[in-house]
């Protein structure tokens, strides 16, 4: 129990800070009831009675500045009853079915999901934190009030973050970098924002904030003087012109500062934004007449024009932005904005509550349209950690500016792809993007995006996506598009490709799975601890189980016969089986890694020869097809992962086995050419089963057609052939 005279000197802090708290709201809202905000401070120290921070203040202390903190952002009083309620159920007896009682429902409400992300460890990799992020998302999506009085909360505690252990603030510090300076940021409330995460790098760097705090402080002084004599030069011109505006100057904060020398390996001196000066005008027309005059007095640097009035950054932040050299050779930063903008840029969607209580604006309707695609987004997601990194990307995007070929405008995060580009269109588009045109010219699906780019997107129909570009795509509507296709898609050709597997298998035996019971597949499926046979199928299909260990439970007869019985049977799946191919060039055996005994061929469109990296492809009811691994079918039809297995050549036994290869020379038509090529090949005992040559102008083509070994062989070869005067390329031909 505190003592009368602590007692005392809490309410004698409390009660004055509270004072300032009724004086505050009833400037901002002079026309409303602040009864309820009286009554709930008298709750909140009711039931706080006795309570202290870490710094040794009465706890209550803390919702009063919270509360503070939402008057200056002209919060409603219910947001600030809230407020001062908002740790009440966490940390007292209270709970949220007395709140309602005493404060309705809206009070009730918004405490409910205040108290709910308090709960959230975003430091911790645990499997619910998905869900608790979504849910923190979907509280905010319900009422932003929530997230305003979080960002409150966490604005004072980090505000008094000195008070705790080193290691609990470089946790909180860190986590509000990570997530709550972000989410300040995207819903356009600059100024909260600036403060999170200078106070952020402070505790989560303290030696790096000290270096940079010390670099700029060094500038401070001649900075300060030398925009004061800007300001004076800009005042007078902006006088002669008949514009009216406000002037301010200001040196650019130190996390940001921070930032700039981390990205662009940069000394302080470089920073072309270290000082800016800001001009508020009262009109867009202004703006652009000001950045006129300014290009008039001073030089601009070339590139540092943007123009976020005609195009708003994702958050809806607007202003025009330049950098020009003052006489001296000094760099600086001028943003342009009107009033509006600017509070915009200040306050964002906490501006708006000023005016009016209750549902939103059209611009806050749009901050908030964010937050639902985060939400939308996120659903399909299970992976925690997956879950935060795209959270994290989505936060803190730094955006490019394309367009589609008709002239819109599309955002995207720095370093996108064609396939997020489709994506943001329509997730049709991106499950069908086969190809990318960018200001005209074909490019890869992997392209990065720059801003300016007009980009085209070509689509085919039926086509699908491929979990290749999961490492491509930057932005995380893509990725957890494409994810959840491949998860539905997945199974289903997990259960098709061990059908095929499992069959190919019975055939070897002479069964035809169609003989196998419905009741022996689902007791198979049950001794696997599985529900249904389908499952059963999948695993195979992933590869978890070997088609001959799963037969051999179905059919415990068949292990018996089987005809060439691998002795690695017990090794189940990763046995290693040698087909030979079919046609008369001899055995050539190929392993399939991980797969039991299938029927293996050489795909022929690319032909590969041993020594090739090859890579093999499930076909359905073909077998595995081998392709050399640059063959274009394999990276531009093969579009399905799940298919593709790997396989490498088996040691050479010494089996003499050969490779029909057709090359095509080309070279002068003169005489003697071709008896000097056919030379070099049987000087290496190859043998040739076929020459045509066909000439024109002079030129030669000779298309020969070889029994080739390995790769070696066959470089030998093309290599000899080059040698030979006359000859100017060989050109090894997939298709025969
Ligand atoms: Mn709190």
């Amino acid at each position: 129990m505190a003592s009368l005279r602590e007692q005392f000197a809490t309410n004698v802090l409390t009660v004055t800070r509270f004072r300032e708290l009724m004086r505050r709201m009833r400037a901002n809202r002079p026309n409303d009831d602040l009864e309820l905000i009286r009554k709930a401070y008298e709750f909140s120290q009711k039931y706080h009675a006795g309570q202290t921070r870490a710094s040794g203040e009465p706890y209550l202390a803390h919702p009063l500045e919270v509360a503070l903190v939402l008057a200056e952002m002209k919060m409603d009083p219910v947001a600030i009853a809230a407020g001062l309620l908002h740790d009440s159920v966490e940390d007292t007896s209270v709970t949220i079915v007395d709140i309602r009682k005493e404060f309705g429902e809206q009070v009730a409400h918004i405490v409910e999901g205040v108290t709910k992300i308090s709960a959230i460890d975003f430091a911790t990799r645990e499997e619910q934190q998905a869900e608790n992020l979504r849910k923190m998302m979907l509280a905010m999506v319900d009422d932003i009030r929530v997230v305003l009085i979080k960002l409150a909360d966490r604005l004072h505690n980090m505000r008094t973050l000195e008070h705790l252990s080193p290691d609990r603030r470089e946790k909180i510090a860190q986590e509000t970098l990570d997530i709550y300076a972000p989410i300040a940021h995207r819903l356009g409330m600059g100024k909260i924002r600036g403060e999170l995460e200078d106070l952020g790098f402070r505790y989560v760097d303290p030696i790096g904030y000290e270096q940079v705090g010390e670099a700029v402080e060094a500038r401070r002084k001649p900075g300060e003087a030398f925009l004061a004599r800007v300001e004076e030069v800009l005042r007078d011109k902006l006088g002669e012109a008949g514009i009216t505006a406000k002037v301010e100057s200001r040196i650019k904060r130190l996390y940001s500062v921070h930032k700039k020398l981390l990205r662009q390996r940069i000394a302080v001196e470089q920073v072309y934004d270290l000082y800016a000066m800001r001009i508020i005008t009262h009109s867009v027309q202004d703006c652009y007449a000001v950045l006129g005059i300014i290009h008039n007095i001073w030089r601009p640097v070339p590139g540092r024009i943007k123009d976020f009035i005609a195009m708003p950054r994702p958050n809806l932040y607007q202003s025009l932005h330049t950098s020009v050299i003052s006489e001296e050779g000094q760099p600086f930063e001028v943003q342009i904005r009107t009033e509006e903008m600017h509070k915009m840029a200040e306050e964002g969607i906490a501006a708006h509550w000023k005016y009016k209580d209750g549902p939103v604006s059209a611009l806050d309707e749009q901050r908030l349209s964010w937050l639902r695609q985060v939400v939308e987004w996120q659903r399909d997601v299970s992976d925690p950690n997956e879950f935060l990194s795209t959270l994290k990307i989505d936060l803190y995007p730094e955006e490019v500016y394309t367009f589609t070929p008709k002239g819109k405008v599309v955002v995207l995060a720095r370093d996108s792809t064609p396939i997020d580009f489709a994506y943001t269109i329509h997730t049709e588009v991106g499950h069908t993007c086969v190809g990318a045109k960018v200001n005209g010219r074909m490019v890869p699906l992997r392209f990065k995006l720059h801003s300016g780019d007009i980009v085209e997107i070509i689509t085919q129909p039926g086509h699908k996506p491929s979990r290749d570009w999961l490492g491509i795509v930057k932005s995380s509507r893509a990725r957890n598009k494409i994810k959840h296709w491949l998860n539905v898609h997945q199974r289903e050709r997990a259960i098709e490709i061990g059908r095929k597997l499992i069959e190919k298998e019975a055939r070897k035996y002479r069964i035809a799975l169609k003989e196998v019971k419905e009741e022996d597949l689902q007791r198979v499926a049950s001794d696997y601890g599985l529900g249904r046979p389908d499952d059963l199928m999948a695993g195979i299909g992933y590869g978890k189980f070997a088609a001959r260990q799963i037969l051999a439970k179905l059919i415990p007869s068949s292990s018996g016969q089987v005809p060439d019985a691998d002795s690695n049977a017990s090794e189940g799946f990763v046995s290693v089986v040698r087909r030979v191919f079919g046609g008369d060039h001899g055995a050539n055996a190929i392993r399939v890694k991980g797969h039991g005994d299938l029927l293996v061929y050489r795909a022929k469109c690319c032909n590969p020869i041993r020594g090739e990296n090859i890579i093999g492809y499930v076909t359905r009811g073909k077998g595995v097809a081998v392709h050399s691994q640059n063959c274009s079918n394999v990276t531009n039809l093969l579009y399905e992962p799940e298919r593709k297995i790997d396989v490498e050549w088996a040691t050479d036994d010494g089996t003499p086995s050969s490779y029909p290869v057709k090359l095509t020379v080309y070279c002068d038509d003169r005489f003697g050419m071709l008896k000097q090529i056919t030379a070099v090949i049987s000087d290496s005992r190859t043998n040739i089963r076929n020459v045509e040559a066909r000439t024109a102008n002079g030129r030669a083509n000779i298309d020969v057609i070889l029994d080739i070994a390995d790769l070696q062989h066959l470089e030998n070869i093309i290599g000899g052939v080059r040698k030979i005067p006359g000859v100017h390329d060989v050109q090894r031909l997939k298709k025969i």
